[in-house]
């Protein structure tokens, strides 16, 4: 019997094994760098750093908070706002 067998050219697979690593600074939490624990919502300065223009508050991974922080911060900033202290959140 004869096989005809197609001879296969030997499969050059591209070796996509290299990591692109992501030359980031690893952030760390600006308040548990300066060992806040309580985030005060009268401190607009500090606030203001932490919503958008719009009044949006940015999420983690933009503001490079904590689990922790984040919470209090989100807290603080929707006090600020009730009070009037920080435009409202934009529509
Ligand atoms: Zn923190």
């Amino acid at each position: 019997m004869a096989e005809n067998k197609e001879k296969k050219a030997p499969e050059v697979v591209e070796e996509k094994t290299k990591r692109v690593y992501k030359s980031s600074k690893k952030k760390v939490c600006a308040f548990c760098a300066d060992k806040t624990e309580f985030i005060d919502y009268k401190d607009v300065a500090r606030l203001k750093r932490y919503v958008t223009e719009k009044g949006k508050i940015l999420p983690r991974r933009q503001t490079g908070c904590c689990a922790a922080h984040q919470r209090e911060l989100t807290k603080a900033i929707k006090r600020a706002r009730t009070i009037a202290l920080l435009a409202p959140k934009a529509e």
